[in-house]
C-alpha cells in the first residue's frame, strides 16, 4: 500500500464515522507562549481543550505535521541513530471535544487497524494505565481495559506505567490516561524465540508503538494538582511513517516510499551507499529526516536564525552538516539540492514546498555554506587546543568555548579528541552547558498561576474593529511573574475593544476604569491559544464589577496607518519586482513598519523609489477602506485576496481591499488611505538568501522625518554662512581642502629632507656604533622613511626616534643589520624601553616600534637607549 493510499484510507475511515476532515495545521506556532512547534495532533486543538473557543465540530479527523525537537517532545538526539522516530513527522488523529469516549475510540482503532488496513491481530499489543501511587493517586483505567478485554485476548492487554501511559501536553493543561497501540513485525522465527509482549516498550526497532489514544479528563493546575474536566475528549495520535513501514512489510520507516526516494538521491550524491556500514547508515538517516523538517519549517515562514524557533531549525540542519561532513565526506553544500526530489515527492499533499521551492533552496545553501566555513575554522581552533593540551584530557571549559562561541558542535569536538588518542572531560563541559541553561533559564522563568474565574461566559467577543471604548467584565484572571517584567497579571474579558498582537501587527494598550473611578493600565495585548489577554501592571480592587475598557487611540491610529501602508507596499512590490514576491515576514508598529519578501537580488534605488511612488500615489487617491467580514475563505480567494502562508485560516475570513489591494488580515485598519499621510521607505537590506527587508514610515514619523531634515539643512546652510547654493559651495570645499592636503605632504617631505642633514649632525659615536636618541615631530611612516634613509647613506647605525601624537607616545628603534645582536636588537630594546611609555610592541632585530600612552616617559625611554652599547661584564 502506497503511502498516499494509507493517509487517505484513514481519512476516509474517519469521515465514514461523521467526523470533519480539516487540513494541517501549520508547524511553526505564532502565538502560543509555552510552544514553538506543534509537537503533537492536538496542538491546533488545544483552544477547546482549554474552553477557549466553542467547537464548531465534535469530531474532526486529520493529518498533522508535527515537529518534536524542543520542549517536552524531543526526539532529536534520537533522530538517525534509530529507525522510527522523526525530527518532523505526519500524525494522523481523530479528535471527540466532548462526543464519544473510551468505547468508541477504542472500537473504531481496532476497526481501522486489523480490517480496512489489515493488520494480523496476533501482532497487535495494547497498553493501559495501570493507575499511580504518587501525589495524584490515580486509580487504574479499568474502563479502557474493560473495552479492550471486549476485543482482544487478555494476555495482549499490558499494564503501564505513568510515564507511558499518562499524556501530558506540558506542566500545566489538560490531560489524562492513554492507550497505547503496538505492533510487532518480528520475523516468526524471532517471534518464536522471545515473545513479544516483553518487548512492548522496550525500545525494540521492530516492537513499537503505533497509535496513543488519549483519554482526556482532567486539567494539570499550576500547583500540580488534578481537577476533573467539565467535559471528556479523545485525542489520538498514530505516526503516519511507521504506520506506512508496518502496512509496506519494510522494517524501518526509512525503507517506507516516504524516505526511499530521498535515500537514494543522497547515496548519488554522496557517492555512499545505505545499508553498508552503521555509521554511513546514520548519517544518511539524519540528513533524509532534517531536510525534512528543515524544509517544511522554512514554508511555514520560519527562517533559520540565532534565536528561539529560527535557532532550532538552524540546530537541526547543522546536525545534518556535520554528519554529512564527517561522515559522508561531504565538504561542500550538499542537501539544499534534495529539496527537488522532497519537493517532487511531497509536493502534492504540502503545495507549499511547490511553491517555495527556491527560496528553500537557496535558504539551505547560505546556512550550509556558512556552517561549512564555521567547522573549517572550528577545526583550526581545536588543533591550537589539541597542541597545547597538557596531559590526556581536554578540559570540558575548553570545549565548551568551541561549542558555544564558534558553534563547533561537540561531538565532533570528541570524536577528533579520541581519533588523537586524547580524552574530552565530558563532565567538564556538561557542567558548562547547565551552568549556561540555568543561566538563561533564570533570566526567562515565568511563572504562572492558575487562571481564576470570575464570571461565566461562552466565548469571548472582539469588537475592536468597531470600538475603542467597551462595558466589560473580567471573566477570569491570573497573576505571572518573570524576572524581566516583574508581576504582571493576565485579564480576559467578556468582549474587548483590545487588538491582540498578531498578523505582525502590536498589540493594543490603554486602561480600565472602574466604576468608582479606580484605573489599570493595560500595557499590552497578546492571544494565546486564542483567548485574548490583556497584561496589566496590577489588578482591580473590585474584580468581579463593570469596566471601562479604553484603548489607546494615539496608538492605535499610528499602527492603522502603518498596517495599511504594509498591505499598499506588498502590492507595490508585486507590481514593481514581480508576482514571486512573497509576505516572509511583517512588523507593524506604531512608530514603523517592517516588511519582509522573498526575492533574490537587492531592490535597485530606482525600483524603491518606484515603490515609494506607487505606495504614495495610492495614499493620493483616498482609496476608502472595503472590508469584509465572515466571507468565506474559497471566495475571498476567488475574488483575487492574498493569503500568507504558515497562517491558521478558518473557513470564514476577514478580507480588507484599498482599490486594487485585497488581503486576508486580521488587522486594523485606517478609513482612507488619505489618512496615511505619506509613505517614505527607510531602508533595504537582505534578511537571508533569497529575503530582502524594507523599513518605512508613515503618518506622523514621516512628517517628524521631513521636519528633522529640513531643520538639518538649514543648520549646514547656516555653517556655509547661508550660502546660495550649499552643495556647490561644499564642492569648492572639498576641492580646496585636498589641494591643502597636498600642499601639506609636500611640505613634511622637504622639511624631513631637511631634518635629515640636521640629525646626521647630532650622531655620536659611542663604541664604534653611530648612535642617535631623539624625539622628532613626524608620524610613524615618516620616521620609518627617514630611518631606512639614513641607513642607506652610513653603518653601524643605532637610531631611537621617538614621538608624540596625542595622548599616545610612539619608539622606533633602527639598528643596522650587521651590528644586530642578542643585545643590539631592536625588538627587544623597543619592547623593554617601552614600559617607560606605558606600552609596549616588538619587532625585527635591525627595526622594531612600540607604542604607549605615557608620553611623559619618553624622556627617559631617550636617555636609556644609550645603555645598549656600553660595555657590561
Ligand atoms: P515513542 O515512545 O515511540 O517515542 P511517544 O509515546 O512519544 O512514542 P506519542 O506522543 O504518544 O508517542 O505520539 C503518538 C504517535 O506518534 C506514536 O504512537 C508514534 O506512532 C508517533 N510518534 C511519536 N513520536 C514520533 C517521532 N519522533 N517520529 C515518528 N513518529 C512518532
Ligand atoms: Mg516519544
Amino acid at each position: 500500500m502506497q503511502s498516499k493510499e494509507v493517509r487517505s484510507k484513514f481519512l476516509s475511515f474517519f469521515e465514514g464515522k461523521q467526523h470533519q476532515i480539516v487540513a494541517s495545521a501549520p508547524m511553526v506556532l505564532k502565538d502560543d507562549p509555552t510552544l514553538m512547534f506543534t509537537n503533537a495532533g492536538m496542538v491546533p486543538f488545544k483552544e477547546f481543550f482549554l474552553g477557549n473557543k466553542k467547537v464548531k465540530y465534535s469530531r474532526i479527523a486529520d493529518t498533522q505535521k508535527c515537529l518534536r525537537v524542543s520542549g517536552k517532545h524531543n526526539d532529536l538526539e534520537e533522530v538517525g541513530k534509530d529507525t522510527y522516530h522523526h525530527t518532523m513527522f505526519e500524525m494522523l488523529g481523530n479528535w471527540s471535544f466532548g462526543d464519544y469516549f473510551k468505547k468508541d475510540a477504542i472500537a473504531w482503532a481496532w476497526e481501522l487497524l486489523t480490517e480496512v488496513y489489515g493488520i494480523d491481530k496476533n501482532d497487535l499489543y495494547v497498553t493501559v494505565f495501570e493507575g499511580s501511587d504518587d501525589a495524584d493517586k490515580l486509580a487504574m483505567d479499568q474502563e479502557a481495559y474493560d473495552f479492550w478485554k471486549a476485543i482482544i485476548a487478555e494476555d495482549r492487554i499490558l499494564m503501564g506505567n505513568k510515564k507511558d501511559n499518562f499524556w501530558e501536553m506540558g506542566d500545566q493543561g489538560p490531560c489524562g490516561p492513554c492507550s497505547e497501540i503496538h505492533v510487532d513485525i518480528r520475523t516468526a522465527e524471532e517471534k518464536a524465540k522471545t515473545p513479544g509482549k516483553d518487548l512492548v516498550n522496550m525500545d525494540h526497532p521492530q516492537v513499537v508503538e503505533i497509535w496513543n489514544l488519549v483519554f482526556m479528563q482532567y486539567n494539570r493546575k499550576a500547583n500540580g494538582g488534578l481537577e476533573e474536566l467539565p467535559a471528556k475528549h479523545i485525542d489520538t495520535g498514530m505516526g503516519f511513517e511507521r504506520l506506512c513501514m508496518v502496512l509496506q512489510g519494510v522494517r524501518s520507516n526509512y525503507d517506507t516510499d516516504v524516505f526511499s526516494p530521498l535515500i537514494r538521491e543522497i547515496e548519488t550524491i554522496t557517492h555512499s551507499k545505505y545499508n553498508t556500514d552503521e555509521t554511513i547508515n546514520i548519517a544518511i538517516r539524519v540528513v533524509a529526516d532534517h531536510v525534512r523538517a528543515v524544509a517544511f519549517a522554512i514554508a511555514d515562514g520560519q527562517l533559520p536564525s540565532n534565536t528561539g524557533a529560527g535557532y532550532v531549525i538552524r540546530r537541526i540542519l547543522r546536525r545534518a552538516v556535520r554528519y554529512g561532513f564527517t561522515f559522508l565526506n561531504t565538504k561542500e553544500p550538499f542537501i539544499y539540492k534534495l529539496v527537488h526530489t522532497l519537493s517532487k515527492q511531497m509536493g502534492e499533499a504540502f503545495p507549499e514546498l511547490k511553491s517555495q521551492k527556491q527560496l528553500i533552496e537557496n535558504v539551505i545553501k547560505e546556512e550550509e555554506v556558512s556552517f561549512l566555513r564555521t567547522l573549517e575554522q572550528g577545526l583550526v581552533l581545536l588543533e591550537n587546543i589539541i597542541k597545547n593540551v597538557k596531559g590526556k584530557v581536554v578540559s570540558g571549559e575548553k570545549a565548551f568555548e568551541l561549542y558555544d562561541t564558534y558553534g563547533f558542535p561537540i561531538d565532533l569536538t570528541a570524536l577528533i579528541l579520541s581519533e588523537r588518542g586524547l580524552e574530552l572531560d565530558e563532565e567538564g563541559f556538561e557542567t558548562e552547558l547547565q551552568k549556561q541553561k540555568d543561566r538563561s533559564r533564570a533570566a526567562t522563568k515565568v511563572a504562572t498561576g492558575d487562571w481564576i474565574h470570575c464570571h461565566d461566559t461562552d466565548e469571548e467577543v472582539f469588537v475592536g474593529y468597531d470600538t475603542l471604548k467597551a462595558d466589560v467584565k473580567i471573566t477570569r484572571y491570573r497573576k505571572v511573574e518573570s524576572k524581566k517584567e516583574g508581576e504582571l497579571y493576565q485579564l480576559v474579558f467578556d468582549q474587548t475593544p483590545f487588538y491582540p498582537e498578531g498578523g505582525g501587527q502590536v498589540g493594543d494598550k490603554g486602561y480600565l476604569e472602574a466604576s468608582n473611578g479606580g484605573v489599570v493600565y493595560i500595557i499590552d495585548t497578546k492571544k494565546e491559544n486564542n483567548l485574548i489577554v490583556h497584561f496589566a501592571k496590577g489588578l482591580p480592587r473590585d474584580v468581579e464589577g463593570t469596566f471601562k475598557a479604553v484603548v489607546d487611540e494615539k496608538q492605535r491610529a499610528r499602527t492603522a496607518k502603518n498596517h495599511t501602508a504594509t498591505h499598499l507596499l506588498h502590492q507595490a512590490l508585486r507590481t514593481v519586482l514581480g508576482t514571486h514576491v512573497e509576505q516572509k515576514g511583517s512588523m507593524v508598529h506604531s512608530n514603523y513598519l517592517r516588511f519582509d519578501f522573498s526575492h533574490f537580488s537587492k531592490v535597485a534605488d530606482e525600483q524603491l523609489k518606484e515603490v515609494e511612488a506607487f505606495v504614495n500615489a495610492r495614499i493620493r487617491e483616498q482609496l476608502p477602506l472595503d472590508e469584509r467580514r465572515g466571507i468565506s475563505y474559497k471566495q475571498a480567494i476567488n475574488e483575487g485576496a492574498i493569503a500568507l502562508f504558515g497562517e491558521k485560516y478558518g473557513d470564514s475570513v476577514r478580507a480588507i481591499r484599498f482599490g486594487e489591494s485585497m488581503e486576508l488580515c486580521g488587522g486594523t485598519h485606517v478609513e482612507n488611505t488619505a489618512d496615511i499621510w505619506h509613505f517614505i521607505i527607510k531602508s533595504e537590506g537582505a534578511v537571508a538568501a533569497g529575503i530582502r527587508r524594507i523599513e518605512a514610515i508613515t503618518g506622523d514619523a514621516a512628517k517628524e522625518y521631513f521636519v528633522e531634515k529640513v531643520e538639518a539643512f538649514n543648520e549646514v546652510k547656516a555653517a556655509l554662512k547661508h550660502a546660495k547654493n550649499p552643495v556647490r559651495t561644499i564642492g569648492i570645499l572639498q576641492d580646496e581642502n585636498a589641494a591643502l592636503k597636498k600642499q601639506i605632504e609636500e611640505l613634511m617631505k622637504e622639511k624631513a629632507k631637511n631634518l635629515k642633514g640636521d640629525l646626521k649632525k647630532e650622531l655620536q659615536e659611542v663604541n664604534g656604533v653611530h648612535f642617535l636618541a631623539k624625539k622628532v615631530h613626524l608620524d610613524a611612516a615618516q620616521i620609518k622613511n627617514l630611518a631606512f634613509e639614513l641607513g642607506g647613506e652610513m653603518k653601524n647605525l643605532f637610531l631611537l626616534f621617538a614621538t608624540q601624537d596625542g595622548e599616545k607616545a610612539i619608539l622606533t628603534c633602527y639598528i643596522s643589520k650587521e651590528i644586530t645582536s642578542e643585545k643590539l636588537h631592536a625588538g627587544t630594546i623597543v619592547r623593554e624601553l617601552g614600559k617607560y611609555i606605558h606600552g609596549g610592541g616588538g619587532g625585527q632585530p635591525f627595526f622594531a616600534t612600540a607604542g604607549g600612552k605615557n608620553p611623559a616617559g619618553i624622556e627617559e625611554a631617550l636617555e636609556r637607549a644609550i645603555d645598549y652599547l656600553k660595555e657590561t661584564n
